[in-house]
């Protein structure tokens, strides 16, 4: 039987695959990829799937040519952010006042994954196996062997598993992990509201639920009403995407609802800053989960995205990590490339590299979950958003670790 030799076969064509496959095969190795489903392809309807990509994010998937295939209509630019306490404490990000151009931009999940595989197919570079699965791996030496359920052998210096939060990878080269829940779901809708949001995003803390609407690019008329007269809104329209992160309890109670009275209590939750809202997608929910990985690599094995890492999504940072492991696994290999792709020593100081950001964001998220989730420091969370909202310098430097 004949076997296909490859650099790099990466296990995974998510987001975090996806990019990874394309940067790598831009760099002249030889690379394959492996996903066992093909993402459904986007229509006109919107995904309820909705991403807030940072602007490193961007330049990265800009580098890979996959932003460039994104319908500009569907992509909507944050310039402001306004976070509220539960009872006064109240805290504004201007991408303007921070010299920024802006803070980061939101898409549809579907689409980004479409404009990665369309570049993979323009480039030629990465061998896409869909769907496919893996039937047995073996290590042998220095390489990989991987047998695909059509039989088929692939050999690889490299396995990268970029296959999610319930990594086979990860298992299958015994690196532990522990899962913490966090008891909560994230519930996700998008609607259309009253009053345009101009590029604002929205996030209340209120006990432990956070609630985040981030605006979406374009304009819709609310289910079963005339489509709106004023559609000259000069910064963004009137479509917005929630995320309500809540006990799990409540979150099935929310995805139970009627869509109209959801809206009602979603509209209400933000205290109606942008009118009435009206159901544009079906609710869905989303557990919630703190995912620690003791060691993201082993000879010949990397991990990447998910399979790495999982961050609460308060910060709406999960798949922009990923983006962060992809590049530097890329970066790291071209600047080795002489070297054999597994060699341990060259991964390790991948690993190095991204230990710092995660554990920061891990910390970060971790810390305010359970700032919020503790009713006797509420004084000190409003009392601290109102102080870094009085200082321009420190709110400066939060936007820039924000957009970094
Ligand atoms: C409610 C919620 C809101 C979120 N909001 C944000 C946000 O605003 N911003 C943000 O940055 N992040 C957000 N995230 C996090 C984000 O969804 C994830 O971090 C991101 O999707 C991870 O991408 P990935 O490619 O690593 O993994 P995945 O998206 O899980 O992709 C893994 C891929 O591997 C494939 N696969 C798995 N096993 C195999 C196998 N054995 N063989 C072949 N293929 C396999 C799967 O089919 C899949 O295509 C949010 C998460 C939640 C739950």
């Amino acid at each position: 039987m004949s076997v296909e030799r490859y650099q790099v076969v990466i296990v995974g064509a998510g987001l975090v695959g996806s990019a990874a496959a394309l940067a790598l095969g831009r760099q002249g190795l030889r690379v394959a990829l492996i996903e066992r489903q093909p993402p459904p392809m986007p229509d006109d309807a919107w995904d309820s799937r909705i991403y807030a990509i940072s602007p490193a994010s961007q330049r990265f998937l800009e580098r890979t040519g996959a932003w460039q295939r994104l319908d500009a209509d569907r992509i909507q630019p944050v310039f402001r952010m306004d976070v509220g306490g539960d009872v006064s404490g109240a805290l504004r990000l201007d991408a303007y006042e921070a010299g920024v151009s802006h803070l980061a931009t939101i898409l549809e999940s579907s689409r980004l994954q479409a404009a990665l595989w369309q570049a993979i197919e323009a480039d030629g570079n990465v061998a896409l196996r869909c769907p496919a699965s893996i039937a047995a791996l073996e290590r042998d030496g220095r390489i990989t062997r991987i047998t695909l359920d059509d039989g088929s052998l692939l050999e690889a210096e490299l396995v990268v598993g970029a296959d999610g939060a319930a990594s086979r990878i990860r298992e299958w080269a015994g690196q532990g992990s522990t899962l913490t829940p966090y008891g909560q779901s994230g519930v996700v809708a998008n609607f259309t509201c009253g009053i345009p949001h101009r590029g604002t995003a929205f996030q209340w803390f209120s006990g432990s639920d956070i609630l985040a609407w981030l605006p979406l690019a374009g304009h819709a008329a609310p289910r079963g009403l005339q489509p709106a007269a004023d559609r000259s809104f000069s910064s963004g329209g009137n479509l917005i995407s929630m995320v309500w992160s809540t006990q799990s309890a409540h979150a099935d109670e929310l995805v139970a609802l009627d869509p109209a009275a959801l809206a009602e209590k979603v509209q209400a939750a933000g205290h109606n800053r942008l009118g009435a809202l009206h159901p544009l997608t079906p609710a869905a929910a989303f557990p919630l989960r703190l995912i620690r990985v003791a060691s993201v690599v082993a000879p010949g094995i990397a991990l990447i995205g998910d399979a790495a890492h999982g961050v609460h999504p308060l910060a709406g940072q999960g798949v922009n990590l990923g983006f962060g492991d992809a590049e530097a696994l890329a970066d790291m290999l071209a600047r080795h490339r002489h070297t054999h792709c597994g060699d341990v020593g060259v991964l390790k100081r991948y690993a190095r590299q991204r230990a710092e950001p995660v554990r920061r964001m891990q910390a970060l998220t971790h810390g305010l979950h359970h700032l919020f989730a503790d009713n006797r420091a509420a004084w000190l969370r409003n009392a601290g958003m109102t102080l870094v909202d009085h200082l321009p310098p420190l709110k400066a430097a939060l936007v820039r670790e924000a957009v970094s």
